[in-house]
């Protein structure tokens, strides 16, 4: 069987998880009623919990994150807009569609993250100053950056820039749980420094479908409004809710495992010669340097897979490896064999 590092998305539902669908009430959650809440009785649960989860008023849940993070966008912003953000956030690097200029044509403005994953606060100050900034986003934990988390203090002092503003912040989160694992608080000592929280389900919380947007009822209304528009207003959306109530009550406990699997993966990968490993991962994933090893990210995945090991080609020099509840400690232990025995053949 394959050890599957390409990415938390691959996490399949437990039977566990798959039963709690038997048992879901379920109704036409496109349909409102009069207090503007869809006709599905599990999602309206779902998105209670994230709301609740997360200290915001209200939640809509989402087919995707991207869909999640594009409503929250477009509730805030229109075309010409400027939304300040890091150059290697999701929302920028694959979701687009915002800033595409046969898309919604807004501008963005960029601010960068040092090794520790925490951002430059004098280049967001001068581009608060200088540039009509009506949305701010930041990432956490950070994906393309090996899973960084920016600190409690970074993001307090975010708000503090913003709050003087009236600029609102939304924290794309389709990891927050592994953000607050790793900084040791909980979801919400993170998501009251922001307006409005994406996070998804299907990925280190193991269900199989699914983001949750929060925010103000008001925000969330307008939100609801271009989930509509975008086509992500879904029917029965409660077989899939229900499995998220049950991720969100059994599997954001157990995070940590993943974050120390990464950790003892880093640990054993010291020795590396050729390869480089970034050596302190902060969560769920571990970035390989492929750069000085003379091996393409290709040539590398090709290597492992003949050991029955995937990961993801993050960039011509960059190999991510994630974590997740489907990879166990013994796994992590072959995965750090079969790294180093490539490593001895390289250079
Ligand atoms: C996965 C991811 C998303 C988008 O989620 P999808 O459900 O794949 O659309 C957004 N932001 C980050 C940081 C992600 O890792």
């Amino acid at each position: 069987m394959m050890i599957d590092l390409v990415s938390d998305t691959t996490t399949l539902p437990s039977q566990a998880m798959l039963e709690t669908i038997f048992h879901a009430q379920l109704g036409d959650a496109g349909r409102l009623d009069a207090n503007g809440r869809g006709e599905d009785v599990t999602t309206n649960r779902l998105e209670d919990l994230a709301a609740s989860v997360t200290g915001k008023e209200a939640a809509i849940f989402c087919p995707t994150g991207t869909i999640a993070n594009n409503c929250a966008i477009l509730a805030r912003c229109s075309p010409g807009s400027t939304i300040l953000l890091e150059k290697r956030q999701h929302i920028l690097e694959v979701e687009k569609i915002c800033f595409q200029q046969d898309g919604f044509r807004m501008i963005p403005a960029l601010y960068s993250l040092d090794q520790n994953g925490d951002p430059d606060l004098s280049e967001i100050k001068k581009q608060l100053e200088t540039k009509p900034v009506q949305m701010v986003c930041i990432e956490n934990t950070h994906n393309f950056s090996g899973g960084k988390c920016m600190s409690i203090s970074a993001m307090k002092q975010i708000k503090g820039l913003c709050a003087q503003r009236g600029i609102p912040i939304h924290l794309d989160g389709a990891r927050l749980f592994n953000a607050a694992e790793a900084l040791g608080v909980s979801p919400k000592a993170i998501t009251e420094h922001c307006d409005s929280v994406m996070f998804c389900i299907s990925k280190g919380l193991g269900a199989p479908i699914g983001s949750l947007l929060c925010g103000s009822a008001a925000f969330i209304s307008k939100a609801r409004e271009w989930r509509k528009l975008l086509g992500g207003t879904m029917r029965q959306s409660g077989i899939a809710a229900a499995c998220g109530i049950y991720a969100l009550e059994n599997n954001a406990a157990r995070l940590a495992e993943d974050r120390e699997n990464a950790q003892y993966l880093a640990k054993r990968l010291h020795g590396l010669k050729a390869l480089r490993a970034d050596l302190q991962p902060q969560s769920n994933i571990l970035l390989l340097d492929l750069s000085r090893a003379g091996i393409t990210g290709e040539q590398f995945n090709a290597l492992l897979n003949q050991k029955g090991i995937r990961g993801y080609i993050l960039s011509a020099t960059e190999f991510r490896l994630v974590f997740h509840l489907g990879i166990t400690r013994e796994d992590a232990a072959y995965v750090a064999e079969q790294i180093l025995a490539i490593d001895q053949t390289l250079l």
